[in-house]
């Protein structure tokens, strides 16, 4: 991946930082009494470069998830838009044309030589920001599985997605289906 091109990966790398750091969804999993992921290795795992990375940047890490997680908290726009420009801002992005190998001119949105937290910061909040800007606030979601508030960007046509993935929804509808026969049982 190019840190240049804010599409799907810097999406995927925004909802995979908050759902693996991020004190919601761990407590919801039970995760909480667990070590947070490596940060070296969360970040090579996505094709983005773990230099600089040192102890203790997983708490970082955690600190920038529950930021960003107030973005799929709100239903509000506009309080969505400020916190994506307040890390934006706060973590030093200065988008500037550069030309320095194939594609040609093409944006970059943080000086060279960035600390690991800083890139990963710019890199979800313009995930974000693009969302936002293209698809609306309607389209952050949280699970709605029992024992899981993953946070994902909800792309069905009708905006109507409940789940963060396959697993939930069809543990979900399983749960259901096995209460309706419960109850159709104490009926019967
Ligand atoms: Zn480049
Ligand atoms: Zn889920």
């Amino acid at each position: 991946m190019n840190f240049d091109h804010y599409d799907d990966d810097s999406v995927a790398i925004a909802l995979d930082l908050i759902n693996h750091y991020g004190t919601a969804p761990r407590m919801a999993a039970g995760a909480h009494d667990t070590p947070l992921p490596d940060l070296g290795c969360f970040l090579e795992e996505r094709q983005v470069s773990s230099a600089g990375v040192r102890t203790g940047d997983e708490a970082a890490a955690q600190q920038l998830a529950d930021r960003l997680h107030a973005v799929f908290t709100t239903h509000d726009a506009g309080d969505a838009a400020a916190t994506i420009n307040a890390v934006l801002a706060d973590h030093g992005a200065v988008p500037h044309l550069t030309e320095h190998d194939d594609p040609g001119w093409h944006l970059h949105y943080q000086p060279a030589g960035v600390g690991p937290i800083d890139r990963l910061a710019v890199v979800a909040a313009m995930g974000l920001a693009t969302v936002l800007r293209t698809s609306g606030i309607r389209r952050f979601g949280r699970c709605d599985a029992t024992a899981c508030r993953d946070v994902y960007v909800d792309t069905s046509r009708n905006n109507r997605r409940r789940f963060c993935g396959e697993t939930c929804a069809n543990r979900s509808h399983v749960a259901a289906h096995r209460a309706r026969q419960r109850a159709d049982e104490h009926t019967a």
